[in-house]
């Protein structure tokens, strides 16, 4: 086994990460949202020139594996062709911003996302992985995906909040982008060079004093496969989406776009009813379920990490699981009740936390491993 390595950069289209099955090119819809026939496309592009399978990644992104190198600039002409690319690598790298998946067409978050996008270039020189979350319409349906500055709507209003702090500038619309673009500034100017995210930055850094608005406000419930008024949410087994299932559905639903989330779900706009093998229902075990990429498709694995979960589902009585094929942890940032972290072709075992904890047992086989976690 490798050792993980923490690459510090997330992989683009432009710029894509080789890892033990071939290229990943990482897709960045705008705002999200694909129309169908963008779907549909970029299902092709998956069949015809990658593994055939389409992973949501916790950014509300899109992601190719397993493409050959010498084919990389035939997707790059595919994804332009679908205008799923951007103009250059630098604003790709740059346009890091996840927006409420349940927001309206044309409501305050989708113009305040095309507000940024076109301000890109005005931010400074940023560590990789620093990213904007907008979640400006009502309840916060954004609390846990990553970002290191967010819009929100908040008690006193619309507001500008720093990730890792409990409060808020207060904005209005017209002034909220150039208040996003004066807090990224104060980051990279105040930071050490080896802070790369807002929450440990703030962690020894004062905000400025302009911050000072309570940010309370309701939080969203949280995003659960089913019908809603806009069309139906589906879940995905490890964000992991077949392209000729996800093609199968869009065309049988007659969906007008897919909007993708940062929990392992997506929303297909006016889908009808219709039978498919992703996740509809909000009490499916499969939802509680964590599983990298693994072996041997990861180079830092020994473990083939999906068949271990589907193997160790059956036994979970409503805990979350999260195998990860080494302690690096991809696919869950947040702690689980069972974790079992790949290590040398064998188990390790942290009970309420993450891959990277102090484990309670070492060198389990999955025999072991199962009958600690218990029987249902
Ligand atoms: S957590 Fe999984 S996908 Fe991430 S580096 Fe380790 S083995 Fe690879």
């Amino acid at each position: 086994m490798n050792d993980p390595t923490v690459k510090g950069w997330c992989p683009g289209a432009y710029r894509p990460m080789m890892s033990g099955d071939g290229l990943i090119i990482r897709v960045r819809p705008r705002s999200g949202r694909l129309s169908a026939a963008q779907t549909l496309g970029l299902c092709d592009i998956a069949r015809t020139h990658a593994n055939g399978l389409i992973d949501l990644t916790n950014r509300a992104n899109l992601q190719l594996r397993g493409v050959d190198e010498g084919k990389h600039q035939a997707v790059l002409d595919a994804l332009l062709a679908l205008d799923l690319l951007d103009e250059t690598p630098e604003i790709e790298a740059r346009r890091n911003i996840i927006v409420a998946p349940l927001r309206q067409a044309d409501s305050l978050s989708e113009r305040l996302a095309d507000a940024l996008t076109s301000r890109l270039g005005d931010l400074p020189p940023l560590p990789a992985k620093f990213g904007f979350a907008i979640d400006a319409d009502g309840a916060r349906q954004l609390e846990n995906a990553p970002a290191d500055i967010r819009i929100e709507a908040a008690p006193c209003g619309l507001i500008v909040r720093a990730d890792g702090s409990p409060l808020g500038q207060a904005v209005t619309p017209d002034t909220a982008i150039d208040a996003v673009l004066t807090l990224a500034r104060w980051f990279q100017t105040s930071k050490t060079n080896d802070i790369r995210r807002m929450a440990p930055h703030l962690a020894a850094t004062p905000l400025p004093h302009c911050f000072a608005c309570e940010t309370t406000g309701a939080r969203a419930r949280a995003l659960t496969p089913g019908k809603i008024k806009a069309g139906q949410i589906y879940g995905a087994s490890f964000g992991s989406l077949p392209a000729a299932d996800l093609a199968g559905l869009v065309e049988k639903s007659n969906a007008t776009a897919m909007i993708v989330t940062p929990f392992r779900q997506f929303l297909l706009l006016d889908a009808q009813p219709t039978t498919t093998p992703f996740i509809t229902q909000s009490d499916d075990a499969r939802l509680n379920i964590d599983a990298c990429t693994g072996a041997p498709a990861c180079p830092a694995a020994s473990i083939a990490t999906r068949d271990v979960a589907n193997a160790i589902a059956p036994h979970l009585s409503g805990q979350t699981l999260h195998v990860s094929g080494c302690a690096k942890g991809c696919a869950r940032p947040r702690p689980a009740d069972v974790v079992l972290v790949g290590n040398d072709g064998a188990f390790d075992l942290v009970q309420n936390g993450h891959p990277w904890d102090v484990p309670t047992l070492c060198g389990l086989t999955l025999e072991q491993a199962v009958k600690e976690i218990g029987p249902r």
